[in-house]
């Protein structure tokens, strides 16, 4: 894993002495003695993760970590906070500050690699969504960004799996006022739980009688549904290897016995605010993705996506020596319904067609719409025959029946031609089995209209 981490403190010393054993671990090191020179390194350069000093003159470090925070421009750089003393004041100080993360002097080894490597681990997949979401330019990922979904949305939904009743009582009152808490005290009824609800964090007990809190992590990390779901690790003093353990799986964060209410609902709020920063990345993403495929008029999927998925479905009937057909339809006479009822009457036929024509293919057969009033329907495993069927079933149900357009619903007749083409034995291609379609959909046109007209093979 290479990385760059920053690492500031004011003591020359304590800097060189984090240097060196991340250099040891391969990673790349950048470093800065003050909090507007590691403020600028931020802002400037890639930086992965900052190991922050808290105790610095001038600007603190809890200052720096705000300033970072609330920059959109690095935000979402992860912070762990480097403090002195092991004081839950300073922990609660540093969260609410934004920190991601905390390690108390003198710094554990195995502590700092693998908080840090999961912390990158995070940060490149936030990296990679960022990136999908900001090559479009449509999406307001600056605003996104600046957002404090903790605060401006509502209570969290939080699971807690643990087994002893005073531990859940206890933490139901320290929660009563900042999430929506469920419990779960058997270990795989909680299992179920966590996947079949959508919540935004997971607390799991470590002290269980006989089952392992370890296990149920790694499964909740394999599982699709809840491998974005925060999970927190609740602990007892001495715990430390199952901690790292629990941090190589991929847990997110851990609380150790006694827990303090601060801390519980700052550490929450961190996890909570992340994963939804993530959800409407991820989201945004999807989003951009489906409308590059799908027509925004009829919800079918566009022209683009049928160029790049046709010549798929045709290799794979080539391949496994299946039948394919396509069918090609455009309504008759448009234009005048446009001109007769205005181009909004004209979309709401166009709506009203992809609708009877989406309920008159099957699930496994591709509908676009093409282009204005044509649309194109793929048929795997569908002979010419059988295409030709559909065809015809399409266009007797557009006939039969008047459309409704307009807010006052007047009913107006529709119809349209259809052409068909099949695939055909022996050498044939996308190109040409479109063309056929195309030249059956003008003899269609040609011969009088609502009518269908098949390629024999
Ligand atoms: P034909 O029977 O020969 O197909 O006649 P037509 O009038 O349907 O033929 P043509 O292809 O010349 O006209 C299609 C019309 O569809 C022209 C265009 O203004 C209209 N059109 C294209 N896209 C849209 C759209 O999104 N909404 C509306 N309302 N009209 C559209
Ligand atoms: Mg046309
Ligand atoms: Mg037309």
């Amino acid at each position: 894993m290479t990385a760059r981490i920053l690492v500031v403190d004011d003591i020359p010393a304590n800097v060189r002495l984090l240097e060196v054993r991340l250099l040891a671990e391969y990673f790349e090191v950048l470093t800065a003695n003050n909090g507007p020179d590691a403020i600028e390194t931020c802002e400037n350069g890639k930086v992965d993760v900052v190991l922050l000093d808290v105790m610095m003159p001038d600007m603190d470090g809890f200052e720096v970590c705000k300033r970072l925070k609330s920059d959109p421009a690095t935000s979402h750089i992860p912070v762990v906070m480097i403090t002195a003393l092991d004081q839950v004041s300073d922990r609660v100080r540093g969260l609410e500050a934004g920190a991601d993360d905390f390690l108390t002097k003198p710094v554990n080894d195995l502590q700092l690699m693998t908080r840090v490597k999961s912390l990158v681990r995070l940060k490149s997949l936030t990296d990679e969504l960022r990136l999908r979401a900001s090559t479009t330019r449509n999406i307001g990922i600056e605003e996104l960004l600046s957002r404090d979904f903790a605060t401006e949305d509502a209570k969290p939904r939080v699971l807690l799996i643990d087994e002893r009743k005073t531990s859940v009582e206890r933490i139901q009152k320290m929660l009563r006022n900042t999430a929506e808490l469920d419990v779960a005290t058997d270990p795989n009824a909680g299992f179920f739980q966590a996947a079949e609800t959508a919540y935004e964090c997971v607390l799991i007990s470590t002290a269980f009688s006989d089952f392992d809190a370890l296990r149920l992590c790694s499964q909740l990390r394999s599982l699709d549904r809840t491998r974005f779901l925060p999970i927190m690790l609740l602990a007892d003093e001495g715990e430390e290897g199952r901690i790292l353990r629990g941090l190589e799986l991929g847990i997110n964060d851990y609380l150790i016995r006694p827990i303090d209410q601060h801390e519980l609902t700052a550490r929450l709020r961190t996890q909570v605010r992340r994963k939804r920063y993530n959800d409407q990345l991820r989201a945004s993403v999807a989003q951009t993705i489906e409308m590059a495929v799908i027509d925004g008029l009829t919800g079918l999927h566009n022209r683009r996506y049928l160029d790049s998925h046709l010549q798929t479905l045709f290799d794979r009937a080539v391949a496994r020596r299946r039948p394919l057909s396509v069918m090609i339809t455009d309504l008759d006479r448009f234009k005048s319904i446009n001109d007769t009822h205005g181009h909004d009457g004209g979309d709401d036929v166009l709506r009203e067609f992809a609708r009877r024509l989406r309920k008159n293919v099957r699930g496994i057969d591709l509908a676009c719409r093409f282009g204005g009033e044509e649309f194109v329907v793929v048929m795997p495993d569908t002979d010419g025959a059988v295409a030709e069927k559909v065809a015809e079933r399409i266009r007797a149900e557009i006939a039969q029946a008047a459309f409704a357009i307009g807010a006052d619903g007047k009913a107006i007749e529709v119809t349209v031609s259809v052409g068909v083409s099949s695939l055909l034995k022996g050498t044939d291609s996308v190109a040409a089995l479109m063309k056929r379609a195309d030249l059956a959909l003008y003899e269609a046109k040609s011969g009088g209209r609502n009518r269908v007209v098949a390629k024999a093979a």
